[in-house]
């Protein structure tokens, strides 16, 4: 991959943290004024549901940021853009709608085939249900 192209993922992920870690920031301290303001039982449910929603938001929040930091690290050890399956060169194309991605697209449609046909395997099977013998 070229140098400039690097530096713009590493400049694009960055940012992305930061905004991230904004958000992330924002989002604690929204579910630390909902646990300190004294609500009457009425306002308890939605309340409940307001925080359940902020933590799981922050789950995947954090999850996302680690993502990114992973992806920031790869470009530090020069092993960004390098599909973790096969070894090929993801295309820039592809990095730039999922800078995140650690497979290339071959490797990601054989695991979407392989999950796609894990689930099929697990799932009812239409024509057992229909048969009558
Ligand atoms: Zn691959």
């Amino acid at each position: 991959m070229r140098k400039r192209d690097i530096n713009s993922f590493r400049k694009l992920l960055t940012r992305r943290l930061e905004q991230l870690l904004m958000e992330a920031e924002r989002a604690k301290n929204t579910v630390k004024v909902a646990e300190e303001t004294p609500s009457d039982p009425m306002d308890q449910a939605s309340d409940n549901v307001e925080r359940d929603f902020m933590l799981r938001l922050r789950d995947r929040e954090s999850k996302l940021i680690a993502k990114i930091k992973e992806a920031l690290e790869r470009i530090e050890d020069g092993t960004f853009g390098i599909c973790e399956e096969c070894g090929q060169q993801i295309s820039v194309k592809r990095l730039r709608a999922r800078p995140m991605a650690t497979l290339c697209i071959d490797c990601k449609h054989e695991q979407e085939a392989l999950e796609k046909r894990e689930e099929l395997e697990a799932g009812p099977q239409p024509s057992r249900l229909w048969s009558h013998g």
